[in-house]
């Protein structure tokens, strides 16, 4: 059941084509792991928690840096040097009270427990050596996982279904796990939100999620390109 302050609060959704009431409740019963509260995580929490995601779980094990103002919307110059991850769920329980926000300020490779008993995985991780240990988990539990990644004004994104669409793995090479640290806050702002959209559409059962298909951003010159993904022979993760 739907209280009546929740039918207001969310009542502009109502308005979507083929999100009814039913939708709704599908987000409140559902668990949402979200590793990594940086750029990504960030903005992808912050519209879960106002869209009525009953349960986020969010996960990272660094305090809040001054360097990490320019795109870490959740945190304020009274957040630096605390847990990432308490400090997003105070801000989370500011933005919606009725969501269950649990902090887990660990590591992924510590989390495997909260993880396989999520709906969905949101891999806003900023290392492909902790992105594929996350790909793994994804794999073994069978749990969908929306994969974002940005660097400067680039930004990419795909839907991974376990035993469906190539994994992770698949296009990541392991000569290509240097990540860039370079990084524009609205950048990592559109592929995180870009991630909340897609776990709406696949809570919900609205919308098609970019399943198999990889969306390349590219914001330098604002062009937005899709291609099909196949999954690498003898992958060690899915094949
Ligand atoms: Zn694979």
């Amino acid at each position: 059941m739907l209280s009546s302050e929740e039918l207001e609060r969310y009542s502009r959704h109502f308005l979507i084509d083929g999100w009814d009431r039913s939708c709704q409740l599908k987000l409140k019963n559902s668990c949402v792991f979200i590793a990594g509260a940086g750029g990504l995580g960030n903005p992808a929490s912050m519209y879960l928690a106002a869209a009525g995601v009953g349960k986020i779980i969010i996960c990272d094990m660094d305090s809040v840096e001054l360097s990490n103002l320019n795109r870490q919307i959740l945190y304020t110059m009274n957040d630096i040097n605390l847990s990432k991850a308490e400090s997003a769920c105070t801000r989370l329980k500011g933005i919606n009270p009725s969501s269950e926000i649990i902090p887990l300020n660990k590591k992924i490779e510590d989390a495997v427990d909260m993880i396989s008993g999520s709906d969905l995985i949101l891999d806003c991780l900023d290392n492909f050596t902790s992105r594929l240990f996350l790909n793994s988990v994804s794999h073994t539990n069978r749990i969908p996982m929306v994969h974002a990644g940005v660097s400067g004004y680039y930004g990419q994104l795909t839907f991974i279904i376990p035993g469906s669409t190539p994994c992770l793995n698949c296009f990541i090479s392991e000569n290509t796990q240097a990540s860039s640290q370079a990084i524009t806050g609205a950048m990592a702002g559109i592929a995180g939100s870009m991630q909340a959209i897609e776990a709406l559409k696949f809570l919900t059962g609205t919308g098609e999620v970019l399943a198999g298909k990889l969306l390349f951003i590219d914001c330098m010159t604002m062009s937005f390109s899709t291609m099909k993904m196949t999954k690498k022979p003898g992958c060690k993760t899915c094949s």
